[in-house]
């Protein structure tokens, strides 16, 4: 070998474009746009203080009755928020694609009844304004974090946005896809970390406990900790929903389901009432633990 040889032109040009980030990466959410961290306020609830705040309900909502018995249950074991999917982005057209906005119709009854927050995805642009005016919060799911058209949708009404990570992105393409949000004038966005692919087998996703503490130094945006996709089973979800809230997240998104072996999705990773309520009395001993509140 000739050690002599330059190195090609390219590793000898400096890389402007990374140069440039440095210096400002994200100038909406990046943490020096709001040092002290920033509240988002939805339905009453207020993420990013000094309270974890907890979101549970089913993957999907199924039923007007399926999604009111997990409402009440939900709200009697503390959480804030009620979370369910009326448009679900499955990974095969011939499975369930949810009852569109039947299901937002049961969700804004739930609501009515508990007075719970409303968290529910929306997959496409043109519904944005539908799902809207039912939801508290909108979700941007994991496999639609990098839909620009989407992003800028939801960036232009002032309904809070909770935007999944991708199962392949970065921390910094996540914190971009917020960025796309807030340039279009709307700045109440949660970043929540779900999981990731990974080599691991024994879990569907592998839950990147280092984005907690990573994306608190990063942004100023609240974080939500989903330890229901971010492991796919449920035995495992109560550990690593401790594990969230002693990394420092803002909230929790936990799967809930009156008969996990039954749900239409998701239905592995999902919980039962009994033992979601059980699964409270623990994390409020954490969050005290880290000096926050439950
Ligand atoms: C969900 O919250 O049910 C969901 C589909 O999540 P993700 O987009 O993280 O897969
Ligand atoms: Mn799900």
């Amino acid at each position: 070998m000739n050690v002599k040889t330059k190195p090609p032109v390219s590793d000898r040009l400096p890389d402007k474009v990374d140069a440039a980030e440095d210096k400002a990466p994200y100038p909406l959410a990046g943490r020096q746009a709001a040092p002290e961290g920033s509240i988002v306020r939805a339905g009453g609830v207020a993420f990013g203080g000094q309270q974890v705040q907890v979101i549970a309900g089913p993957c999907a909502v199924e039923s007007r009755a399926q999604i009111l018995e997990v409402a009440h249950a939900v709200r009697e074991a503390g959480a804030v928020a009620l979370r369910g999917g009326a448009y679900k982005p499955r990974t095969s057209p011939h499975t369930f694609q949810g009852h569109g906005e039947l299901g937002l119709q049961w969700m804004a009854e739930a609501r009515e009844e508990t007075g719970l927050a409303i968290v529910t995805e929306v997959l496409d642009p043109a519904l944005v304004e539908q799902v809207a005016a039912y939801a508290d919060i909108l979700q941007v799911g994991a496999r639609s974090m990098q839909n620009f058209a989407l992003l800028r949708a939801v960036g232009q009404q002032q309904k809070p946005v909770l935007l999944k990570r991708g199962m392949s992105s970065t921390l910094a393409e996540l914190i971009y896809s917020a960025e796309y949000i807030m340039a279009e004038g709307n700045p109440h966005v949660l970043l929540c970390e779900r999981g990731i692919r990974t080599f691991a087998k024994e879990t569907r996703n592998t839950f990147d406990l280092n984005a907690i503490p990573a994306l608190k130094r990063l942004s100023h945006l609240p974080v939500i900790a989903d330890p229901s996709h971010g492991t796919g089973k449920r035995e495992y979800v109560p550990a690593m929903a401790k594990a969230a809230i002693a990394a420092g997240a803002d909230g929790l998104l936990i799967e809930v389901h009156p008969q996990p072996e039954e749900a239409i999705s998701d239905g592995r990773q999902s919980i039962e009432p009994r033992t979601f309520a059980e699964l409270m009395a623990g994390l409020k001993r954490i969050a005290q633990a880290v000096d926050r509140s439950m």
